[in-house]
């Protein structure tokens, strides 16, 4: 492994950074003590400190030499609404939230390679730092857009990385194409008639007709859809009736699907609009579908990939570097940016830990200098 000298010994600053952040998780939107940590840091290095965006979204840059090359990294800041069940020195001071998906150690890493490059200008063009918001469900990253950021700012390329539980540390994985799924969500309302629960046929039940609904999606991925394609439809909520004998006026299901190819994600939207009204409509019911597309699919770039590839085997070598890791069926926000923009997002290995989005879960610190190394690898290499 050639981890950068400076960076190792910055472990222990980076480990602090990353410690401290953990303690303060905030929910997507509202990450103000989060970014002012990250804005105070920053201020104290070399860096063109921009007017946030997206609220608590926070970029920083650098320029050096003359290239009008630029290159942009991107770490998320948000943390999730899990009471940490964790025993650390360094536990969530904020009750229910918990950062149980290593954005503070996404930050921290970020912020090693921000110091390390606000004092080695060695490269030739500008890097942009940014530090999103609001990566789970909220879409930071589409806000991200619809701000602006690629009008404001000339990025060639962006780069992001997410820690993955289960890869060894000092290992790396990504792939051209496909790597997390698209991610939509959906409620269907099935409008019957309610009545007494001892004259059903003076009623439309609509919960009868739910049980029917659910098993009818099912038929979608594993009837409808190419089985080499990869999809997922789960219903994840059923709500309905109050009473023993009361059958009840409406039911409620609601779900999500994800997808990697544009094509298969219309055609479940369209198979879930067509089995819903035709059952309802077998029994005498009406629906009301409402279906949001939230995240689309986080497809890498070729070129970029291969300027991260070159960067992880210079870093970890080829022998830790995996190609043939599965796409995963989680979304990720990232996708808006690299919807606009050429890039790339890799996965680094967090080792052995709970999985994302478990209240036992924790970054792990032996892995800050091998992602902080990773950003600044592929700077130089880039901005040559
Ligand atoms: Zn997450
Ligand atoms: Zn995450």
């Amino acid at each position: 492994m050639k981890l950068i000298n400076e960076i190792i010994n910055q472990q222990e600053q980076i480990s602090q950074w990353r410690q401290d952040l953990h303690k303060i998780p905030e929910l997507a939107f509202q990450e103000h003590k989060t970014a002012d940590y990250i804005e105070t840091i920053l201020r104290g290095l070399d860096v063109t400190i921009h007017p946030r965006m997206a609220g608590t979204g926070l970029i920083a840059s650098i320029t050096s030499g003359k290239s009008d090359k630029t290159i942009a990294l991107r770490a998320d800041i948000d943390a999730l609404p899990i009471d940490e069940k964790n025993e650390l020195g360094y536990c969530s001071t904020h009750s229910g939230c918990m950062h149980a998906c290593g954005h503070d150690g996404h930050s921290a890493m970020l912020l090693g390679a921000v110091q390390y490059l606000s004092k080695h200008r060695n490269f030739d063009g500008t890097v942009y730092f940014i530090f999103q918001p609001a990566e789970e469900n909220e879409g930071g990253g589409r806000k991200l857009v619809e701000e602006g950021i690629f009008t404001k700012f000339k990025i060639d390329a962006i780069y992001g990385m997410h820690n993955w539980p289960g890869i060894e540390v000092g290992k790396f994985a990504t792939r051209t194409g496909a790597l997390m799924a698209a991610y939509d969500v959906f409620d269907i309302q099935i409008n019957g008639k309610g009545g007494h629960a001892a004259k059903p046929h003076m009623s439309i039940d609509p919960i009868i007709i739910t049980a029917q609904l659910i098993t009818a999606l099912q038929h979608i991925c594993s009837r409808q859809t190419d089985p080499l394609e990869s999809a997922v439809v789960s219903i994840t909520r059923v709500r309905s009736g109050e009473g023993y004998n009361v059958i009840p006026q409406t039911a409620r299901l609601s779900g999500t699907v994800r997808t990697f190819s544009a094509a298969i994600q219309e055609n479940i939207i369209q198979q879930i609009q067509q089995i819903s009204e035709s059952i309802c409509q077998a029994y005498g019911a009406t629906c009301t579908i409402n279906y949001r597309k939230c995240y689309p699919a986080t497809i890498n770039d070729e070129i970029e990939t291969q300027q991260a590839i070159e960067a992880i085997k210079t870093v970890v070598g080829e022998d830790n570097l995996i190609l043939d890791n599965p796409p995963s069926m989680g979304s990720e926000d990232f996708s808006f940016l690299v919807n606009e923009c050429q890039g790339s997002y890799v996965h680094i290995g967090n080792g052995q830990s709970a999985s994302l989005h478990n209240d036992h879960y924790n970054f792990n610190d032996q892995i800050l200098t091998i992602g902080a190394s990773y950003w600044v690898t592929l700077v130089k290499q880039q901005l040559i």
